[in-house]
């Protein structure tokens, strides 16, 4: 069992920039995150091995901080009672009190279906990343990578940096939409700035708006040999494009991590296929001691994440009269965020894209041919086990939301797979 008069949950951006805040009180302070290194996504393999200052300046001064302590390797599973979270480490499993908790849960890339998308060597557009960032070899691979967001480029850009040849950024958004969100960029210097770092890193590789990926083919064909990509089929504007890869990254854009604040009772709300948490602010949810900050509030990009995650730990520690100063920043961000969204909106053509064979959950194998027969998630989930494997429709819930317009039903617990033994340690006698 352990206590923090403050616990974060998430060791991103936000997560790290509120742990800092709250800090700063004295207060014992925890922070939980399930992967072996702090970062979060976008400092995936450890803050302090980042290019980024801001990422090296928040851990040292956390890993300095005598009243912080990480527990990595350590996944929130469920609240057994007010106050408490039950975890599991990679050996056992724990109790967590707290005083007030910020939830810093972050994103997960959305994946809609398109027939091909489950062969091996289609993955996440953030997905690949990913794993090339933690050691998978990309090296002379043939990559295209596709789907919507400034994502896309950061993607190509880690790609190509370990050794990827990139075939083609696939975006869905038409021109014109790009150029004013290009044009706004004037108005966020440090952005401006990133996007010209990312155009010199991505010279020369093709980038096609307007385009999206309308199937991915496979080696079927082929005496013995085993379902493989083999290609991707573009629409390109008025044309269709076949490019041969071996990697298919496709991602359309984020979704907020927001089981475990739902689990925990605060309230969300839901826009164009997004649902999020709902906060005041001084990024608290319904719940008084609650507080969340970063994606989970909404995908805004790494420095909304940050401002929040510090109004959070000031607003959590009792520093709430220092938080004031952050609100002009935070709004800066938010207006980026909301430029994003606009920019990058799904065109109806990709939520028409799966045919009736074509699987939508793929943990139960379940086509939108059978589901496009029902008229909500729990009429699908009871009578084709939709959502009820292992992502529990982490993956499948967001495609269907769009895809159907249903709303998941409410979050169980444990809100991620775990081991009976942990849920066996925790049960009372
Ligand atoms: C796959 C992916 C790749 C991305 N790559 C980039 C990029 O290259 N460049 C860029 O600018 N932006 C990138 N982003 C966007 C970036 O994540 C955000 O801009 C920003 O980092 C969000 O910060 P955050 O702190 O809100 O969340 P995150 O950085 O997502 O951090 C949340 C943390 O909480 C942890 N967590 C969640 N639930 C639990 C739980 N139950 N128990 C324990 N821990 C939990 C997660 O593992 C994660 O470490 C990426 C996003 C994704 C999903």
């Amino acid at each position: 069992m352990k206590r923090y008069d403050i616990l974060v949950v998430g060791a991103g951006p936000a997560g790290l920039a509120a742990a800092q805040a709250a800090a700063a009180s004295g207060r014992k302070v925890g922070i939980i995150d399930d992967n072996p290194q702090a970062g979060g996504q976008i400092w995936r393999g450890g803050p302090a091995s980042q290019s980024d200052a801001r990422a090296r300046a928040l851990w040292l001064s956390l890993q300095d901080a005598p009243n912080v302590e990480f527990l990595s390797q350590t996944r929130v599973l469920y609240a057994p009672a007010a106050q408490q979270l039950q975890v599991q480490t990679a050996s056992s499993a724990i109790t967590v009190h707290y005083e007030r908790l910020i939830l810093a849960t972050g994103a997960r890339e959305r994946l809609l279906p398109f027939p091909g998308w489950t062969l091996p060597g289609v993955t996440g557009a953030g997905g690949l990343q990913a794993l090339s960032k933690g050691g998978y070899p990309v090296a002379g691979k043939r990559v295209v990578v596709a789907g919507t967001g400034p994502l896309l480029l950061a993607v190509a850009a880690t790609l190509r940096a370990r050794g990827a040849q990139i075939i083609a950024i696939v975006e869905q958004a038409p021109l014109p939409a790009l150029a004013r969100f290009g044009a706004g960029l004037l108005a966020t210097p440090s952005k401006a700035a990133q996007a010209l770092q990312l155009a010199r890193h991505l010279r020369g590789i093709p980038y096609w708006s307007d385009s999206y990926v309308r199937a991915a083919l496979d080696t079927s064909g082929v005496a013995a040999a085993a379902p493989q990509l083999r290609a991707v089929r573009i629409q390109k504007g008025s044309s269709t494009i076949t490019l041969e890869c071996d990697y298919l990254a496709c991602g359309y854009g984020l979704l907020p991590n927001v089981e475990l604040a739902q689990a925990l009772g605060a309230a969300t709300h839901s826009r164009k296929g997004q649902t999020a948490v709902t906060i005041d602010s001084w990024q608290q949810t319904r719940i008084s001691n609650v507080y969340c900050a970063g994606e989970g509030t909404g995908v805004g990009g790494v420095d909304l994440a940050l401002v929040e995650g510090r109004i959070a730990g000031l607003a959590a520690s009792g520093a709430v009269a220092e938080t004031a100063t952050l609100f002009h920043q935070r709004t800066r961000w938010r207006k980026f965020a909301s430029r994003l969204e606009h920019t990058f909106a799904l065109r109806p053509e990709i939520l028409a894209l799966a045919e009736d064979n074509t699987i939508v959950c793929r943990c139960e194998d379940v086509c939108h041919g059978e589901l496009k027969t029902h008229s909500s998630w729990r009429s699908a989930k009871l009578h084709t086990r939709c959502g009820m494997g292992p992502c529990q429709g982490r993956i499948c819930g967001g495609a269907t939301e769009l895809l159907y317009g249903w709303r998941p039903a409410a979050v169980r617990s444990p809100i991620v797979p775990a081991r009976v033994a942990s849920m066996i340690e925790s049960a009372p006698d």
